[in-house]
């Protein structure tokens, strides 16, 4: 049992952490990453015969990408332990105390950004390089260069290796963000992962656009140069003007140091960049050196590390927003605050029951988290703090856009317009069937259709295919080019090739997500095959149960979505899904590998590459992004070529595919 449950985190936790630091996409709040952590620790303990030098708790999981110089570190970097609460910082200590009474130790910042060492030869800045997997390393000096704040000479002879945080202060990341919404890119989790993210970029520009800084707390090879402890390589560091946080102190009892704590615990709000933590580090080397490290993280400092960020703020409103499916859910208007590196003024309420058992009322003081440090939620109310401006908040009879009267789903506790013509539902589907997972129409984001919408261009799925039929029109409006006209066509026109299985996701049938999508699309392999389908057959398939079975045969029972169907089909909409050979996919270089094509192609069409890349267990997406995998570029490519070499994307040209394909099939 202990055995399958140590494997089973060993698996989650090294997924996780290539997720975190190879690729900057965390798909989990740190918090449960350090929970899975420590779980796995204390199984290991128990069980010592299962020791294994790779287990996440040994060794540092990074990686050096391509496209950068690979550097031995000359003293390996390594990772802290952690502490999560008073009493196993107060053992750290005292186990340090017990071999060494007059220790004094140092308290710092635990910045919240990747590591760098910073190598200087006769005063000259010569190279930077990343932690990478502790003991070979990224040289990323190109990109280091552009941080202002980092001195390119120093006024020290000989060989110098200092080390440090690179980081994103607050205001750069709230403008990055901001740039990314506007442009329809997809946000970054936190500061972290956008510093981490910029630093790793092939393209330069971007890192000098982005403002990055970086703080030093650590003298590598500082006794060369007379220095003994942590409080002379702090201060050396400064005068040689590099970023030190003059907040750290040197402390030598412990009340001193969880005053420290406490006290940075309050500031850290206000701070100009993110901490998520503080480092306790034994002040003198000698004592240090004595006290060594393990695999993984020096004996001798430790990293407390602060609980997942609740915050307090005011709720002013609640307002109620109508899904694509005609559900109402209420969400927090919220006085902005700070939360886990980001600004938060708007929280998910999740439906009204929700409301009723935390007794909101408007003006109420509430606390907020993120959930998955991502997404913002409201975790309580503070009735304690209310005053006499609180109002009631009263739940509405009818839709708050087309003012139907609202239908409650017994079984659900959620609220529905039932009116197929409500114009928020009709957006709202409309922005589903466009998105990334669905038809995956680029240019067609949520602003882009509500607009469409707004200005009567677009009324129903069926108008985004006729949308050519208004260029005239379009090109009278502010906006809209010749040019983006066309790409954007083209998009459209593209899409009809898409496969069933995302079609049919795209329709917004209630239940039916990606997945269960693709399994029907496979199983049925055509629309009129799935369209004729009762409950019972759909019942037969695993994974769909009774309700999606019902859902499904009461959406294609309808009259309106029977025409819509119809209409799709004669505007040329594939409604069909290509046949899928489990082996050949599970075989094939191409499966679960994300592919971008563009340019022209001379031998295949653009359909036929995008069956044979789907087929062989492809997901094919039509712009380039981190989770990229290759990008297949044909004669005349253009601005996805160019982002596709920023973002060191493998690139393939069209006999490289062919071959290939040859080679798989
Ligand atoms: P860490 O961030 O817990 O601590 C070590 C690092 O702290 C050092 O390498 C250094 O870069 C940094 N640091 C900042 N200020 C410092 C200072 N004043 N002195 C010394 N070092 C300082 O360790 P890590 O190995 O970089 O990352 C592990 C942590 O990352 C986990 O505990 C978890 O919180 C997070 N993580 C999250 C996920 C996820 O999926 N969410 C995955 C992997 C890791």
């Amino acid at each position: 049992m202990s055995k399958q449950r140590i494997e089973q985190l060993r698996a989650l936790l090294t997924q996780y952490a290539t997720q975190y630091y190879i690729e900057d996409q965390p798909t989990v709040s740190d918090a449960e990453y350090d929970r899975l952590m420590e779980e796995l620790q204390a199984l290991e303990q128990q069980h010592p015969e299962l020791y294994d030098p790779n287990s996440p708790t040994q060794r540092i999981i990074g990686k050096v990408l391509d496209g950068f110089e690979q550097v031995t570190h000359a003293q390996q970097m390594l990772s802290l332990g952690d502490v999560f609460n008073k009493e196993e910082l107060q053992e750290f200590v005292d186990r340090i105390w017990k071999q060494f009474p007059d220790a004094k130790f140092t308290c710092e910042y635990k910045y919240d950004g990747l590591a760098m060492a910073l190598m200087y030869e006769d005063g000259d800045f010569v190279r930077a390089v990343t932690r990478g997997d502790g003991f070979v390393g990224e040289d990323v000096s190109e990109n280091v260069r552009t941080i202002a704040t980092i001195p390119m000479h120093i006024d020290m002879p000989g060989h110098v290796e200092v080390r440090g945080e690179v980081i994103m202060p607050k205001k750069s990341f709230e403008a990055l963000n901001a740039l990314q919404e506007e442009n329809h890119q997809p946000l970054f989790a936190n500061p972290r992962n956008a510093a981490a993210g910029t630093i790793r970029n092939l393209d330069t520009s971007i890192a000098r656009k982005r403002r990055l800084d970086m703080y030093l707390y650590y003298f590598q090879n500082g006794e060369e140069h007379g220095i003994h402890s942590q409080q002379e390589a702090l201060t050396s560091l400064q005068k040689l003007n590099f970023r030190v946080d003059p907040s750290w102190k040197l402390c030598s009892t412990f009340d001193e140091i969880w005053s420290f704590i406490e006290q940075a615990s309050q500031k850290r709000a206000d701070l100009p960049f993110e901490i998520d933590g503080i480092v306790i580090k034994l002040n003198r080397f000698d004592q240090q050196q004595q006290l060594g490290t393990t695999a993984k993280a020096p004996r001798y400092a430790i990293a407390y590390k602060f609980p997942a960020e609740e915050v307090e703020t005011r709720l002013i409103d609640i307002t109620l927003t109508v899904g694509r499916t005609g559900k109402i859910t209420p969400n927090a208007v919220l006085e902005p605050v700070r939360v886990a590196g980001t600004k938060v003024s708007a929280a998910t309420l999740h439906n009204r029951d929700r409301i009723e058992s935390y007794d909101l009322k408007i003006n109420d003081k509430v606390i907020i988290r993120k959930a998955g440090d991502i997404i913002p939620e409201v975790v309580r109310a503070l009735p304690e703090k209310r005053d006499d401006t609180v109002v009631d908040f009263v739940w509405p009879t009818t839709c708050p856009i087309c003012h139907c009267e609202l239908v409650k789903d017994e079984q659900l506790a959620d609220y529905y317009c039932v009116n197929p013509e409500c114009p928020a539902q009709i957006v709202e589907s409309m922005i589903h069937f466009c998105s990334r997972n669905a038809m995956d129409i680029e240019g067609m984001g949520d602003k882009k259709v509500e607009w469409l919408h707004d200005h009567h261009f677009l009324d129903s799925i069926e108008d985004i295919y006729c949308l050519h039929e208004k260029r005239e029109q379009l090109l009278q409006h502010k906006g809209w080019g010749e040019k983006g006209l066309d790409k954007l066509f083209e998009a459209i026109e593209q899409s009809k090739q898409q496969p069933l299985s995302r079609l049919l996701f795209g329709l917004g049938i209630p239940l039916i997500g990606a997945k269960a999508a693709a399994l029907l699309a496979n199983e049925f392999g055509t629309m009129d095959a799935l369209m004729q389908a009762n409950v019972m057959r759909l019942q037969s398939i695993n994974t769909i149960g009774h309700s999606m079975a019902t859902s499904l045969v009461k959406f294609f029972g309808q009259d309106k979505n029977q025409q819509l169907i119809a209409n799709l089909k004669a505007l040329h909409l594939n409604m069909e899904q290509p046949q899928i050979n489990q082996e050949e996919q599970t075989d094939s270089f191409f499966a679960n590998k994300t592919v971008v094509v563009t340019g022209t192609l001379q031998q295949m069409t653009r359909k036929e590459v995008t069956e044979t890349l789907e087929r062989l267990g492809a997901k094919i997406t039509n712009s380039i992004s981190k989770k990229t995998d290759l990008l297949i570029a044909g004669e005349k490519a253009g601005s996805k070529l160019e982002k596709a070499k920023a973002n060191h994307v493998p690139i393939w040209d069209e006999a490289r595919f062919l071959k290939e394909i040859h080679h798989d099939e």
